[in-house]
């Protein structure tokens, strides 16, 4: 046995020689053929030495769940509200006109809905 220079992976001996930097053999596929890539005992030695590896932290923050689109959606959606809410108090809204009267019958909707929401979370 050439103590100290086996590849356990790959179940091959590794040989130095020529202009090499360590030792190293080819990796073959399960034909026996060349795949053109080598595996380095010097590399193989670096992942060893990373061992123990810690173990892998669960994923935190399970209850912020990052939902970016639908958040903005919602900004948008409040900023929406709330100019409409300004442009009814400002009287830019013909009230007297069956959509004025729908806008701020939907605004009015909108408010009441956002507060039952902020109870029910309590
Ligand atoms: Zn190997």
């Amino acid at each position: 046995m050439t103590e100290g220079h086996y590849c356990s992976i790959h179940n091959t001996v590794f040989f130095k020689k020529g202009r090499m930097r360590g030792y190293a053999h080819p990796i073959k596929d399960e034909k026996g053929n060349d795949t053109g890539e080598w595996c380095n005992e010097e590399d193989l030695e670096k992942v060893k030495n990373l061992e123990p590896k810690k173990p892998i932290p669960p994923p935190l923050q399970k209850d912020e769940e990052p939902l970016p689109k639908s958040k903005s959606q919602e900004i948008a959606e409040h900023v929406w509200w709330k100019e409409l809410g300004e442009m009814i108090r400002a009287k830019d809204i013909d009230l007297s006109k069956p959509a004025g009267k729908g806008m701020r019958t939907a605004y009015y909707a909108q408010m009441l809905s956002v507060l039952d929401i902020k109870i029910e979370n309590k």
